[in-house]
């Protein structure tokens, strides 16, 4: 860190360069790689209580069963919630400005049992409503690399 002192004010600036790697883990790395793989979402089912969850996980919360049974999910769900978002931001996933409006939705796929967050390729409030249908819409398949951005968003189909 370094002041400096700009006109009459006491400036403080900082770079610190923060690289880091974090493991989305085994089953993170299988959901991503079917994305890229085959442009299909997965999911895990709990032998325990039947849940399927997406993105797969470990352990199940309700009953703590440890999870191993990889299930291949529609790429199309319902809306249960959104939200369209005119506010700027920064995105942390591109380091740029997310154009605004936006929408933000909770989207539960089917055959999964919990609920999955991605933006909606909608902004009118007037054509967007809870209960429609949307489908995944990937990139292409040369543009992925393996994380939620290959996502591009769900449209509306129904
Ligand atoms: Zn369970």
């Amino acid at each position: 860190m370094a002041h400096q002192v700009e006109s009459e004010r006491l400036v403080s600036v900082f770079a610190y360069p923060m690289p880091y790697e974090w493991s989305i883990g085994l089953y993170g790395s299988k959901f991503f790689q079917e994305i890229k793989q085959n442009r299909r979402f997965v999911g895990i089912r709990c032998n325990g209580c039947g849940k399927v969850y997406v993105p797969p996980r470990r352990v199940c919360g309700p009953c703590f069963q440890e999870l191993a049974e990889l299930v291949a999910l529609s790429d199309t769900g319902v809306i249960t919630a959104f939200s369209v978002v005119n506010y700027p931001f920064i995105d942390p996933n591109t380091g740029a400005r997310r154009p605004i409006p936006y929408t933000y939705g909770y989207i539960k796929l089917d055959g999964a049992d919990n609920i999955f967050s991605h933006i909606i390729n909608e902004t009118d409030l007037s054509k967007i409503k809870v209960g429609m249908k949307v489908r995944a819409i990937f990139k292409d398949t040369a543009e992925m690399q393996g994380n939620i951005q290959d996502i591009k968003y769900f449209d509306i189909v129904a």
